[in-house]
């Protein structure tokens, strides 16, 4: 038999029983922002004009069609 303490006893049945909840609020977390960046893919700010605007195509420079200016290729930054 093995013998444990019960501070130790109790610290195993927390993590026994908050590691999966930890777990799954890693993955949600993982897949949320997967799915945001999946989302703000094509979603370009112009850097002369700060108009945002989406561009499906894979052009390196895609042109604003606010004010012409060509923009390169770079997300949007989170604040
Ligand atoms: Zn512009």
């Amino acid at each position: 038999m093995i013998r444990v303490s019960l501070s130790y006893l109790i610290l195993i049945y927390l993590l026994l029983m908050l590691g999966p909840i930890f777990g799954a609020w890693l993955f949600s977390e993982w897949r949320r922002q997967r799915r945001e960046r999946a989302a703000f893919r094509h979603i370009l700010r112009c850097k002369l004009c700060a108009g945002e605007y989406a561009d499906p195509t894979s052009t390196i420079l895609p042109r604003c069609p606010h004010c012409g200016t060509l923009n390169e290729r770079s997300g949007l930054s989170r604040l």
